[in-house]
């Protein structure tokens, strides 16, 4: 039988991830809960999923005309395992409602690593995620992190990252947050969060960051600069790199996010979805065991083939995680 997967917070990841899920012949999508009959409601309706809703919307639905399969309550206890993509901080909240029902659940990287006690990146520890029933899986930021430094720490031994993150202010569907006019040192404070939270998942490796908020809405792009502990070249480098099923050398001349996504419309992916790290290879220079290279990060799609994995490993379906990602990417078409 098929592991039993409900998506609770059916929004830019939730989205993602239950079509990521419906790809795959291990796993099905038993429900995804909406708190508002709104478009993307219709939408999902639409590709085929039940839909459920917190018991004090059930009838604005009804009056909308949006079928609803049930209280959300009533879809976490359908499901094996839940994964849990409402706003940050709204997951937390949400914890006893599974821990109620006995289902496994996932968080996404706008929760605490507490939350779960483990934070998942499918190179890194995919392993160690196997038959657990809490998993957090680490943000936008953090995986295309996690997925340059694991590898190189593996060949080379990475003495310290510094990490200089221009992060899109806001998702394409979001009206309300800015800036649209400036750069804003996001936080001011020293180091940003987001460095420092890839050792949730490599805790040996030496980062920090700084990141800065920008008038765009399609990727971030990552300065990324590493002490390396070996001598090499930048043909070491993009070796070791080239050979991650989920890095991305873009070429053809593309110099930007902007054809980046252009780029992943004429491909076809769904949602013009880039999951892999998009790395510039002119970039990758190497002077004195001092590496620096760009990368920029589609942060709507990035962590959803993770999930697909932190899954596959939580639910026992798969003990090899090189094998699990290889799956997950054939299913999606990565
Ligand atoms: P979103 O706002 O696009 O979607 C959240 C969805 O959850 C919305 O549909 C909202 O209506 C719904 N929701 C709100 N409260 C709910 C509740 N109590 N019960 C059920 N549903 C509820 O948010 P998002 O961008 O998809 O982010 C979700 C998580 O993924 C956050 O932890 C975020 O930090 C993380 N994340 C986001 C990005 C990104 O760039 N958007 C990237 C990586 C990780």
């Amino acid at each position: 039988a098929k592991a039993k997967i409900a998506v609770n917070g059916y929004g830019t990841i939730g989205k993602r991830v239950a079509d990521a899920v419906k790809a795959q012949d291990d796993m099905e999508i038993i429900g995804v809960s909406k708190t508002r009959p709104n478009y993307e409601a219709i939408v999902a309706q639409q590709l085929g999923y039940d839909i459920y809703a917190p018991a004090a919307n059930l009838e604005a639905f009804e009056k909308a005309g949006v079928p609803t399969a049930g209280t959300i309550e009533e879809m976490v206890e359908k499901a094996d395992l839940v994964v849990d993509c409402t706003p940050g901080g709204v997951g937390e909240q949400n914890k006893p409602m599974y821990e109620k029902a006995g289902v496994k659940a996932i968080w996404q990287g706008g929760e605490s690593h507490p939350i779960a006690g483990f934070s998942f990146n499918a190179v890194c520890n995919y392993e160690q995620a196997i038959g657990r029933d809490l998993v957090r899986v680490v943000s936008c930021n953090t995986t295309a992190l996690c997925r340059v430094i694991f590898p190189i720490d593996k060949e080379l031994g990475v003495k310290k990252v510094r990490a200089i993150l221009a992060r899109r202010a806001a998702d394409p569907n979001d009206v309300k947050k800015g800036p649209i006019n400036a750069i804003v040192p996001d936080p001011a404070k020293l180091p940003s969060h987001h460095g420092p939270d890839v050792r949730s998942v490599l805790p040996n490796i030496n980062i920090t960051s700084a990141a800065l908020k920008i008038p765009t809405t399609l990727m971030h792009v990552h300065t990324v600069n590493m002490e390396l502990n070996t001598n090499c070249t930048a043909e070491d480098v993009k070796n070791i790199l080239g050979s991650q099923s989920r890095i991305h050398f873009v070429g053809q001349g593309i110099s930007s996010t902007a054809e980046i996504i252009e780029f992943a419309r004429d491909i076809g992916r769904p949602r013009n979805d880039m999951w892999e790290n998009c790395i510039w290879p002119e970039s990758v220079t190497v002077t004195e065991n001092e590496l620096y290279f760009f990368q920029a990060v589609h942060q709507e799609s990035i962590v959803v083939p993770e999930n697909v994995d932190a899954i596959r490993a939580m639910m026992e379906l798969e003990s090899d995680g090189a094998k699990s990602i290889e799956k997950t990417n054939k299913a999606l078409g990565l």
